[in-house]
């Protein structure tokens, strides 16, 4: 059964990038075939404006997977100091604790330090200084 989990999880983990290396390498792999195999009968059939439209949607496929790599996965940042991940894009510190069970926690971010949202975990902030405190001052009663 912890086998079967650890299999999803892997397989949920890696689904983009199976589903943009997938085609990616069925397209290469039709294009080196020898002319014998290709369908030739049925691209003599293509107009050169469906060719046109044909290119058009890989180009933006490829444009997509790019965008897809660059700007919208996460890029994670081990922080030492305060022992918690870092997306480096966003800016935005997220639970070590909630990582290690695959789950992306942002935390909620106060000045003294961080707080998962998920499992409350508290991360201090090593670079806090707290403020002097206010004691009231002493009045003489005579
Ligand atoms: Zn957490």
């Amino acid at each position: 059964m912890a086998l079967w989990k650890e299999i999803k999880a892997a397989a949920t983990k890696h689904l983009a990038t199976c589903l943009v290396a997938l085609p990616s390498i069925l397209l290469s792999t039709l294009a080196v075939l020898p002319e014998k195999y290709l369908p030739v009968e049925i691209a003599a059939q293509i107009t050169p404006a469906q060719w046109l439209r044909t290119v058009l949607l890989l180009l933006a496929m490829c444009v997509a997977a790019i965008a897809y790599a660059i700007y919208v996965h996460p890029k994670f940042i081990f922080i030492k100091e305060i022992g918690a991940w870092k997306n480096i894009k966003f800016n935005v510190f997220y639970c070590t604790k909630c990582m290690a069970d695959d789950k992306q926690s942002p935390m909620l971010e106060s000045p003294d330090g961080w707080r998962c949202k998920t499992c409350t975990q508290w991360y201090k902030n090593p670079d806090y200084n707290p403020p002097p405190s206010k004691k009231p001052k002493r009045v003489l009663r005579i």
